[in-house]
């Protein structure tokens, strides 16, 4: 590992103060840290923000419920009013990586936790996102865990969190604190992106920005909701294809579907045309099926993950299924 000042900041003041092109916001470490040993990330200084006061559930005037940032995966998932009032975002976070993993990750490093895909973890090897202009290893290369959606010749990666997967079907927006001490929200939907010609930048924060709370919109899918993590074993694992899906059903139809994809872009993929189409609709088997397909209609695969594209509709079609079945 290469040295590193380390500095611990007691407000966020402080942390924005402190940040430079160079540094990184050091929340529970589980990603950062461990991509510094590979070589991947070389921050020159680290900026511990654990001491900064946004580990708090809240209310919000949306009438729903604000997570601070630097409070804990597993705090998160298992709070009792995210349990009842968000099931399906604390199925998604409860099924990641390991219980002492998520009692470390917080709820602001894991919206930026980066790919897996094995060429951005291996210096030896090209990869766009690691160093812009060296190629993409994995464009010809071993791609059976990558895109489907959305990538360019760039890159083909995709987004690991199956939190994200959730909040992209749920609706959120992100607050973060800018540099000069005002504040921006973003759109869950805008906040990652595409790779396009800079698969280097995963979101769109800019330089020096501080998250300090995700928003959720009020709840709706309380009742009939599923998170389907389809994976190599049962623990431990990330996803090859997850699906978020919730379901608000009034007098025998669908009222709003929430509808995301994990495993499949280099972003949460909102699957907004399978939402529309079921609204109005009787929930059966037939019109998940019909969601699916247009769900997975465009979808663009490599010769190695074309099973992705029939995993993922069924994927679908069994988490709707289940989200609906599901005793409230
Ligand atoms: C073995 C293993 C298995 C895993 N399995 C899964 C899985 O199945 N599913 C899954 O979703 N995840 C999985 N993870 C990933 C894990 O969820 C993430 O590592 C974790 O959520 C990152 O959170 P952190 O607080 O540790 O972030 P850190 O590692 O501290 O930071 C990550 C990045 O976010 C930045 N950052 C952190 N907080 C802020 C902030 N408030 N504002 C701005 N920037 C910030 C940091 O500078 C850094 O760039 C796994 C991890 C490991 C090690
Ligand atoms: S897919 Fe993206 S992360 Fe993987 S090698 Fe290509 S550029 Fe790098």
């Amino acid at each position: 590992m290469r040295p590193f000042t380390y500095t611990s900041a007691t407000n966020k003041e402080q942390a924005l103060k402190a940040s430079t092109k160079t540094s990184h916001y050091l929340a529970g470490g589980t990603n950062l840290v461990d991509l510094m040993k590979e070589d991947v990330e070389r921050p020159d200084q680290l900026i511990d923000v654990n001491k900064l006061d946004y580990k708090k559930i809240t209310s919000n005037e949306k009438g729903g419920l604000s997570l601070g940032a630097m409070l804990s995966n597993a705090e998160t998932a298992n709070h009792p009013e995210i349990r009842t009032n968000y099931p399906l975002l604390s199925m998604a976070m409860l099924s990641a990586a390991s219980a002492q993993i998520r009692n470390m990750a917080s709820n602001g490093g894991n919206l930026l936790q980066r790919t897996r895909c094995p060429y951005f973890f291996e210096t030896s090897m090209p990869c766009n996102k690691r160093e812009p202009g060296s190629g993409c290893g994995a464009l010809k290369g071993m791609n059976a865990l990558h895109a489907i959606f959305g990538y360019s010749d760039n890159c083909i990666a995709t987004n690991p969190s199956d939190m994200n997967v959730a909040l992209a079907a749920i609706g959120a927006t992100v607050e973060v604190q800018k540099k000069d001490g005002s504040s921006r929200m973003i759109e869950f939907t805008d906040f990652h992106r595409l790779p396009g010609d800079k698969p280097e930048k995963d979101n769109t924060l800019e330089q020096g920005e501080l998250i300090t709370a995700i928003h959720l919109s009020k709840p709706e899918f309380s009742d009939h909701y599923y998170y389907l993590k389809i994976r190599e074993r049962s623990s431990y694992a990330f996803a090859l294809i997850s699906v978020a899906a919730g379901l608000q059903v009034k007098s025998g139809v669908i009222a709003k579907a929430g509808l995301a994809m994990g495993g499949v872009a280099h972003k949460p993929w909102k699957l907004s045309k399978a939402e529309e189409f079921l609204v109005g609709k009787k929930p059966n088997k037939s019109k998940f099926e019909a969601a699916a397909d247009l769900a997975m209609k465009d979808a663009k695969p490599f010769e190695a993950n074309k099973f992705k594209v029939e995993m993922g509709k069924n994927a679908i079609v069994r988490a709707l299924t289940q989200a609906y079945e599901r005793e409230a």
